[in-house]
């Protein structure tokens, strides 16, 4: 059959209520780590400036600073820190994960009924075993990546710290800058750990529907790509959104913290064995919704030069999706580069 608005409706309630399960974790974490990072700034600059003042020569060589007990204490101190904020970030996120499958594979369910109301399908579940087996996996997922967070941050916090600077007429500015791009450093790895953590749940969530799907394919014709369809989704997902896919395929395989829902497509009430029955109107595709959104709207989702090259006929929407390959990670989707969308037109 068809995914109605009725079935896109309960897939963006299932959105809503996946953030409202991670938001919090996600929050508590921010906190945490801005904190943290207070915490630290007067144990650097005290580090930075011992360096400095023990220098006669005016300058602080890369090898002075790498030698400094006190700076590599803080450095030292700010990668424990880092580590104990994941590890409380990672139990709070694996203690939702479960909760996080069962509302989704029961959307799941309700989108499918939502297409065949009073037809007495008798649905398959997913057993725990196979519930607890994706949990497993993604919990293992975001903890090892968690693992070499703090390491690569350090390294950057390290690039900052330790090279040669001249300490000029008066150390304290010298040192402040110093330890603000430290700082920096450090608040970079935090939107890293949430975006990690929020991929790989979600991915988690939609391969759990994935398994109710294939348990009730004597039902399903695949499912369809669901998008939010607001002003922060991207070219990709808005081209993508009412695309049907077979039951085998995971996905949808949207970018890093993508939002996409994918929803059930039952099949026509012919083949449910139901003959006489109407098939309902579907849902407007993505390009078809994008056709009506003001001009404003479409340069916020696309990028002014993107909407321009599309409205001028340019460029078609699927130009605009590119499947990418990324080491160590899955395919996903992305709005594809200005750069080659010019030189595919050109060529
Ligand atoms: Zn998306």
């Amino acid at each position: 059959m068809t995914v109605t608005p009725e079935v896109a409706a309960i897939a963006a309630q299932l959105k809503d209520s996946q953030a409202r399960m991670l938001d919090p974790h996600d929050a508590a974490l921010i906190g945490a780590w801005a904190q943290t990072w207070t915490d630290l700034e007067p144990e650097f600059l005290d580090a930075v400036l011992s360096v400095m003042t023990a220098s006669k020569t005016g300058r602080v060589s890369a090898r002075q600073m790498a030698k400094s007990k006190k700076l590599a204490a803080a450095i030292d101190h700010a990668r424990t820190s880092m580590v104990e904020l994941l590890d409380q970030y990672d139990q709070n996120l694996a203690a939702t994960l479960p909760q996080a499958a069962t509302v989704t594979v029961t959307a799941h369910q309700a989108m499918t009924i939502a297409q065949v109301p009073e037809s007495g399908i008798e649905f398959d579940a997913v057993t725990t075993g196979q519930l607890d087996k994706i949990v497993a996996r993604a919990t293992e997922e975001i903890t090892a990546s968690h693992l070499r967070l703090p390491v690569e941050v350090e390294a950057e916090m390290r690039r900052q710290l330790v090279h040669g600077i001249a300490i000029g007429e008066n150390p304290q500015p010298v040192a402040a800058r110093l330890v603000r791009k430290t700082g920096q450093a450090f608040n970079g790895g935090l939107p890293r750990a949430t975006m990690i953590a929020r991929t790989e749940m979600l991915d988690a969530t939609r391969e759990a529907a994935q398994e109710w799907e294939k348990k009730n394919q004597d039902v399903l014709d695949g499912w369809t790509w669901i998008c939010a369809l607001d002003r922060r989704s991207c070219a990709a997902c808005v081209g993508l959104h009412g695309s049907d896919h077979p039951v085998s395929e995971p996905g949808p395989l949207g970018h890093q913290n993508c939002r996409c829902t994918r929803a059930p497509k039952t099949k026509t009430w012919a083949e449910l064995g139901i003959p006489g029955m109407k098939e309902p109107a579907p849902i407007l595709t993505g390009p078809e919704w994008f056709d009506n959104q003001s001009r404003e709207t479409q340069d916020a989702i696309l990028g002014a030069t993107r909407a321009e090259l599309l409205r001028t006929k340019q460029v078609t929407f699927d130009d605009l999706i590119t499947r990418r390959k990324t080491d160590g990670w899955r395919d996903s989707y992305v709005p594809t580069s200005i750069k080659s969308l010019k030189l595919r037109k050109g060529g």
